[in-house]
């Protein structure tokens, strides 16, 4: 069993269609995937209809969405949400609101690229996001298009879009504990996304991480490409003290990023468990 569990469409900052990634998926050879496009539910539709084109039995879509959270302390967290309800009113006005302001803060990063001198514009990062959840990987590939960087992963510098660049502008995030109440109560389990990704600013603190698990956190997202042998030992370490499941996902975007569609995977005990706990939706399956 291969079970990759994060992965974005074009309903966020990933550049494969939510059925070009079900097909992706099942040609990568994985059994499971998770769509977790940012702060959206918006590819359900489309990921669920292309599985139906899949022969019976070769690939499970598990629900999902990744949560832009930031803590009191000012630290910023991704949290993976699964199987929730997507109606769910509450936790639904709340991705509502993020995804709304999404787009000010977009525009804003826009004119702050155009103040530095970069030739982008709001109408290009509009066609380049098209209707998905907006957001600084769609900016940087208007800097690239406007040869201003040669990859997505350099305008994630502190001359551009890197967390407090100066062409970075904060969004509406959600507070982590209050997001791990609203997961909850539409069903849904949530796991902790790449937290000791330090090349993307602070890291959560294992004290966060601790309130976190009190207040009803699933897991850790452990393998994943941004943490390297040391902090994977160490996040193991401490799911396993705090009660907390391991998990192991690519966090594929596409050609936005390198990495593939299951080069990190997740334990089935672990997919197990996660599943068993989730009320608000079942995994579906070709
Ligand atoms: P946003 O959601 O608009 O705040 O942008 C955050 C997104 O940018 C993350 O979900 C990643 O997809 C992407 N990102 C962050 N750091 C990097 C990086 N160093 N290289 C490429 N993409 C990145
Ligand atoms: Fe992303
Ligand atoms: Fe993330
Ligand atoms: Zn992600």
């Amino acid at each position: 069993m291969r079970i990759d569990l994060h992965a974005h469409s074009t309903a966020s900052d990933g550049t494969d269609s939510p059925a070009e990634l079900v097909a992706a998926a099942a040609g990568a050879g994985l059994d499971v995937v998770a769509l977790t496009d940012h702060d959206t539910t918006a590819g359900y539709a489309e990921a669920a209809a292309a599985l139906r084109a899949l022969p019976a039995g070769a690939l499970t879509l598990v629900t999902g969405a990744e949560l832009s959270c930031r803590g009191g302390d000012g630290i910023g967290m991704h949290l993976l949400a699964y199987l929730f309800d997507p109606d769910e009113p509450e936790f639904a006005r709340e991705r509502d609101l993020v995804r709304t302001d999404r787009v000010r803060r977009a525009q804003a990063v826009v004119e702050r690229c155009r103040a530095l001198g970069a030739p982008v514009t709001w109408e290009q990062v509009r066609r380049i996001a098209g209707d998905g959840s907006v957001g600084r990987p769609h900016v940087a590939s208007a800097l690239v298009e406007a040869g201003v960087v040669p990859t997505v992963g350099d305008a994630f510098t502190p001359e551009w879009l890197a967390d407090g660049g100066r062409a970075d502008v904060p969004k509406h995030e959600l507070d982590p504990l209050e997001a791990v109440r609203l997961v909850r109560a539409a069903g849904g389990v949530a796991v902790l996304a790449h937290p000791g990704a330090s090349k993307r600013g602070r890291t959560v603190s294992d004290r966060t991480v601790g309130e976190l698990a009190a207040a009803g956190l699933a897991g850790l997202e452990v393998d994943h490409m941004d943490h390297d042998g040391p902090t994977r030992a160490r996040l193991r370490d401490l799911a396993s003290g705090l009660g907390l499941l391991a998990t192991g996902s690519s966090d594929y975007h596409g050609s936005r990023k390198t990495v593939r569609l299951g080069d990190s995977t997740t334990d089935p005990a672990v997919y197990e468990e996660l599943v068993g706990r989730a009320t608000g939706a079942k995994p579906l399956t070709s």
